[in-house]
């Protein structure tokens, strides 16, 4: 498929926020890109068009069974005034991943990359510039037939728009709080959880809901057949380091594949440090926790890279992790090697970034 992106500019420009008003996901810049499937043309006429309200006859499918798919990355600004995106074609190889669980057709992801790119270049005086800021960059495909029947949808519309940041969190390396949940779960062996579906969140904000009225920040979701070994917290990936050694979750098929993830993993290879990828239940980690083994726990994901956990409540067990931490971390070393390298500060000996 080489086809051709049509710009349909505007004259109308919006303002733009003021960097301390950014928050995540609130504003949008002025243009999106938009491509369309159907079966007669397949995936056709990509273009940059106006950002503005879509029209939609009530019964497209994605409204009533949920056929949606997305994706999130960001733009960042280095010092020098270049625009880099990190690993923006494993984003658009998961889309596809997506695509593939959820029924929808496959895309060229050589065309959404390049889309992304040429969105991106002309919203470029969107992107913040202060410190832990970016442009947070959300592709997504719908379900567009106008259809009750259950079945894969016949019509599609794959968008990408834009916004601008801040940070995820206002003290960004803060240590969050936790509780496991182990009541409601988020995927199950053969179900959805290993792909990035709107459903999967839908289902998430129980639990979610019950753990801010619960006092923690995030839910560490356990698996949905034993409710026994560990899986992800909140949008996350999650790492622990017990003695040394940093464990992480193996990719089950319930656990979405975070590129964060990926990152973390090869950065402590290069590093020399030992890292592995491991079924591990709540119980051991309460066991390391309990034996002063636990020493580190952190989340990972493109809209806090790393996310440091002071505390998981688990049943009647309270483990306070970042106890006596002085802020010398793991976590924050990877932290300052991820987001220097996302920021161009820092070399970047895995060609991340374009
Ligand atoms: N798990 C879930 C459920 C997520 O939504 C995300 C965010 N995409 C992640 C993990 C982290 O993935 P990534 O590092 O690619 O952002």
């Amino acid at each position: 498929m080489n086809q051709v992106i049509e710009l349909i500019k505007t004259d109308v420009k919006k303002e733009k926020p003021a960097a301390n008003a950014l928050g995540f996901g609130k504003h949008f810049t002025d243009y999106m890109f938009v491509m369309d499937y159907n079966q007669e043309d397949g995936w056709h006429h990509p273009r940059i068009t106006p950002y503005a309200p879509l029209v939609l006859d009530p019964s497209v499918m994605v409204f009533h069974y949920g056929q949606a798919i997305f994706e999130g990355l960001k733009a960042y600004r280095t010092k020098d005034g270049r625009v880099l995106l990190f690993r923006p074609e494993k984003n658009v190889a998961r889309l596809n991943l997506s695509c593939q669980r959820m029924s929808i057709p496959q895309i060229d992801e050589e065309i959404v990359l390049d889309a992304i790119k040429q969105l991106v270049e002309i919203e470029k005086d969107w992107i913040p510039n202060e410190e832990g800021t970016s442009l947070y960059i959300r592709p997504f495909i719908i379900a567009t037939e106008p259809s009750l029947g259950v079945h894969p949808s016949r019509e599609y519309k794959l968008m990408v728009i834009l916004s601008p940041v801040g940070s995820y969190y206002s003290d960004q390396l803060k240590p969050v709080r936790i509780y496991v949940e182990d009541e409601y779960v988020r995927a199950v062996p053969g179900g959805v959880g290993f792909v990035k579906t709107s459903g999967n969140y839908a289902a998430s904000l129980k639990a979610q809901e019950k753990a801010e009225l619960l006092g923690y920040d995030q839910v560490l979701w356990l698996d949905g057949v034993e409710r026994k070994y560990i899986e992800e917290v909140g949008s996350m990936n999650i790492f622990f380091k017990i003695n040394g050694e940093v464990v992480t979750p193996k990719l089950n098929g319930s656990i979405l594949g975070g590129i964060t993830r990926d990152s973390v993993i090869e950065l402590l290879k290069h590093w020399n440090i030992p890292v592995k990828e491991a079924k591990i239940s709540i119980d051991e980690i309460n066991q390391a926790f309990q034996k002063g083994e636990l020493e580190e726990v952190f989340g990972t994901g493109t809209a806090a890279v790393i996310s440091p956990v002071g505390e998981l409540k688990w049943k009647d067990t309270t483990m306070n992790i970042s106890k006596g931490n002085n802020g010398n971390t793991l976590a924050n070393r990877i932290y300052e090697e991820i987001t220097s390298i996302q920021l161009g500060k820092a070399e970047d000996p895995f060609n991340w970034t374009i």
